[in-house]
């Protein structure tokens, strides 16, 4: 039973560090002009106006994204922060105010070119439905279906790259096990893929299982960021970090990425850490 809506958590810290992260891959792949296609094998509703009921009822956006907004004119000179609040402005619908957050849909659709494709996966049918009103290119194909049988299986692409982003909401214990062996299956397909896996830091730590079956498979090249925002211990629940491995990063995302986050995590407070480095190596 599917029952996380991504609605709840929109823009929080977790979102802030995926898409800006996705943001700088993104930003690699356009210094070529040869086609690329995307897929996000679990879309989510694709916009979230922040005064929704269920955004309004945890504004968790409060901590993530208005941080760096209200910041927006002290970041602005960090070219990849700079560009990317740049970008979160041209989906604001007045003025100055943050009022939308945008979801992995708008973040990779808002740069297609006309010779990019992007496939769209979300199984929840109420999330689906949200999706399939949205305003979006033609080159864009919704799916109502399970992404990761469907990046399988839509492999490979008649494109010359290929760009996944996988960002389960792993309500499921078991699909920390299942991410890793959808994306080793899809990397066997398409051994040249940029891939993303988003992961959470909870003080389970399940997801080393992800970790730990992407290298036992004979994956290389995964470089791993993650941010901490606090350590965990002291019996306090819930997600303290939020993690992202890009398989075959472009070259250059570490140092661009790391600069970045050096810079917003003053506004997280002094527990805040980012670390980037290489999960397996080349
Ligand atoms: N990627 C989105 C973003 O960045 O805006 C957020 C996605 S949210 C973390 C996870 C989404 O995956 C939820 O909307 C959920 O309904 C959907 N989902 C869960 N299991 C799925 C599956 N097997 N295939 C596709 N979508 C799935």
């Amino acid at each position: 039973m599917l029952s996380y809506q991504h609605a709840y958590h929109a823009g929080n810290f977790a979102d802030v560090h995926k898409h800006l992260t996705l943001f700088a891959v993104i930003d690699h792949l356009l210094r070529k002009k040869s086609s690329v296609t995307y897929m996000d094998t679990h879309a989510g509703r694709g916009l979230y106006p922040l005064a929704a009921e269920e955004t309004s009822r945890l504004q968790e956006y409060r901590e993530g994204v208005a941080r760096l907004w209200q910041a927006r004119e002290r970041l602005g000179d960090e070219p990849l922060l700079g560009d990317w609040l740049s970008a979160l402005g041209r989906v604001q619908s007045r003025g100055s105010g943050l009022d939308q957050y945008p979801g992995s849909p708008w973040w990779l659709s808002d740069r297609l070119r006309p010779q990019d494709r992007l496939m769209l996966f979300e199984l929840h049918p109420g999330e689906h439905g949200h999706l399939a009103r949205q305003a979006l290119p033609d080159n864009v194909e919704r799916i109502h279906g399970d992404g990761l049988q469907g990046l399988v299986k839509r492999l490979p692409v008649p494109t010359p790259r290929l760009c996944v982003l996988v960002d389960p909401s792993y309500e499921r214990k078991a699909e920390y096990v299942e991410v890793a062996e959808a994306v080793l299956q899809a990397m066997r397909k398409a051994r040249h893929a940029v891939m993303l896996v988003w992961y959470p830091l909870l003080p389970a730590g399940r997801h080393l299982e992800l970790l730990e079956g992407l290298r036992e498979g004979g994956l290389r090249k995964i470089w791993r960021s993650e941010l901490r925002q606090r350590e965990p211990g002291g019996g306090e629940r819930g997600m303290f970090g939020s993690g992202m491995l890009v398989i075959n990063p472009p070259w250059g995302l570490d140092e661009r990425l790391g600069t970045a986050m050096e810079r917003i995590l003053p506004m997280w407070g002094e527990t805040s850490r980012h670390r980037g480095d290489w999960w397996v190596g080349e």
